[in-house]
């Protein structure tokens, strides 16, 4: 057995279980039981004994007095005077134990008696019946009572000259049963108190014994606490009983397998966080990389399309200079075809700038431009935006204004491209149908709602539109052209502005883009 470590408990840890404690209890409380028990026993048997064997000396010794009194009261009971007997009466009185003394004449016609009283009639009725000469004719809770025949020895038979014996009557001896009770008394006291001498000897020796047999089930507990309390796996080194000893070699084998258990627990555990930790900074080097090729790509769009945006802005304005100057000669059919290459480049320019918000925002470089601003500018400057595209589908465009002429604190560019985003939408996916932006105040908040009477969006579409690049259907969607961006930024903005984009269409019917605005 291994060395231990011997753990310095707290008392009250182990009063707590009370597992000695209790053992020894009650392993003293059922031998003292059984001492009491023995006691008892011994005390009445001792008693039962006694109380016969003093009773027959007693009885003897009364016995005697009796037949002492009888033997010398035959002159008393011959004259019937009391007198002749009263010094033998008195002589037996001063015997221990004997409180009264009498003389009864045959069939009771003489009575004398001395003492501890008792009626003449008593005798009269008892004596005669009974033949034997010396007897224990009646006892009570409290005497004997002796009779000794008082006999006449060689008494003459008139006119016969013949002898006989002649019983003449009985002497009568009261005798105390109060020594027997005294015997008895003190044999059960000193029963009783060497008994419990003898008991509290043994408790202290057996306790004390029980107590070193149980020290190492002690020792095996404090163990087994401290083990418990730390959580450590300390082997006990115990000594004692055999039992107790196999109970400690279980114990010490249990703390081995468990402490086998937590080594390769351990192991497994230092492998997993070794294994997540390369895991981890394998990620994180995916991730930077990602982030770093994704900021590349959002730098290289930005570059890119202000590059792109400067000639196409170029194209733009030469060909304006070269209508004006195509007009002048009056070649208006050419006019039309310069007209085409605007549309063109400004529809070119859109998807460019649209790219442009795309990776501004990537890369985390869209910012906020808040600037005062009435409403009624931002409407007007969406009409006027959008004025162009109404016609182009045969559409009516119609504005519903339920507010003031608020001033608002907004990014008046963004929530401006929103719009135009919104109503340019609704203008392109509707045919000669009905375009409306109602603008009012709901909970605080303004509310901006552009619906249209134009091809809807199925119910599970819905939420994807506001993902990049995504377009419902795109074979549809190139017939009516566009990038899947415009809504995407458009969420953003939103977002940015903490605004609130939303939804709600009926494939077939129409759709109603709504963008609210904290006030
Ligand atoms: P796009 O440049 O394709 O219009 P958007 O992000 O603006 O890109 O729109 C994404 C898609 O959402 C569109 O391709 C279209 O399928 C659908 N969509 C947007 N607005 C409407 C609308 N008013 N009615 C029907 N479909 C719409």
């Amino acid at each position: 057995m291994n060395n231990v470590k011997r753990p310095k408990l707290h008392r009250m840890n182990i009063k707590k279980m009370h597992l000695n404690a209790s053992i020894r209890r009650r392993l003293l409380s059922y031998i003292v039981a059984g001492v009491i028990i023995l006691l008892l026993t011994f005390t009445v048997v001792t008693s039962l004994l006694t109380t016969k064997q003093t009773s027959a000396k007693l009885v003897k010794n009364a016995k005697q007095v009796a037949s002492a009194l009888a033997q010398q009261s035959t002159l008393a009971l011959l004259t019937a005077s009391s007198i002749n007997a009263e010094s033998a009466m008195d002589q037996v009185l001063e015997f221990p134990d004997v409180d009264g003394a009498g003389l009864v004449g045959r069939d009771g016609e003489f009575y004398v008696w001395r003492g501890h009283a008792q009626g003449n009639n008593y005798f009269s009725k008892i004596l005669w019946e009974k033949t034997t000469e010396l007897t224990l004719f009646d006892e009570d809770e409290n005497h004997w009572y002796i009779a000794s025949a008082i006999i006449l020895y060689n008494a003459d038979i008139e006119d016969t000259g013949d002898t006989v014996d002649e019983k003449l009557g009985y002497a009568i001896v009261s005798f105390s049963k109060n020594s027997l009770y005294e015997i008895n008394r003190d044999i059960i006291l000193t029963i009783a108190i060497t008994g419990t001498i003898a008991l509290i000897g043994l408790i202290i020796i057996i306790g004390s014994a029980i107590k070193n047999q149980l020290s190492p089930l002690r020792a095996l507990t404090e163990i087994m606490v401290y083990n418990h309390q730390t959580g450590e796996h300390n082997i006990a080194d115990v000594r004692g009983p055999r039992e107790i000893e196999q109970m400690a070699d279980s114990f010490n084998a249990m703390m081995k397998t468990l402490d086998e258990q937590d080594e390769k627990l351990r192991h497994h555990r230092d492998q997993l966080e070794a294994e997540v930790k390369i895991r981890t900074r394998e990620l994180v080097e995916a991730r930077d990389a990602a982030l770093s090729s994704s900021r590349h790509k959002s730098e290289f769009l930005a570059n890119m399309t202000h590059e792109l945006r400067t000639p196409i802005q170029s194209i733009i304005g030469y060909v304006d200079l070269s209508r004006e100057e195509i007009e002048s000669e009056g070649l208006f059919h050419v006019c039309e075809d310069l007209d085409k290459i605007t549309r063109n480049a400004e529809r070119l320019l859109g998807m460019i700038n649209s790219v442009l918000d795309l990776s501004k925002i990537e890369a985390g470089r869209l910012e906020l431009n808040i600037n005062s601003v009435y409403l009624f500018d931002l409407i007007r400057n969406v009409e006027e935006a959008t004025a162009p595209l109404i016609p182009s589908n045969n559409n009516q465009f119609q504005l519903v204004n339920h507010c003031n002429n608020l001033l608002l604190r907004i990014d008046n560019e963004k929530m401006l491209q929103v719009l135009i985003n919104l109503i340019s939408n609704a203008c392109k996916f509707t045919q000669n149908g009905k375009i409306q932006l109602e603008i009012k105040i709901q909970e605080n908040r303004l509310i901006f709602a552009v619906s249209d009477t134009g091809i809807g969006i199925e119910k599970e579409k819905q939420q994807q539109i506001f993902k990049k690049f995504i377009q419902v259907d795109s074979s549809e969607s190139r017939r009516f052209g566009g990038t899947g961006l415009g809504l995407a930024i458009s969420k953003q903005f939103c977002e940015l502005m903490k605004a609130e984009i939303s939804v709600a269409s009926e494939y077939g019917k129409g759709t109603t883009f709504t963008v609210s605005l904290p006030l």
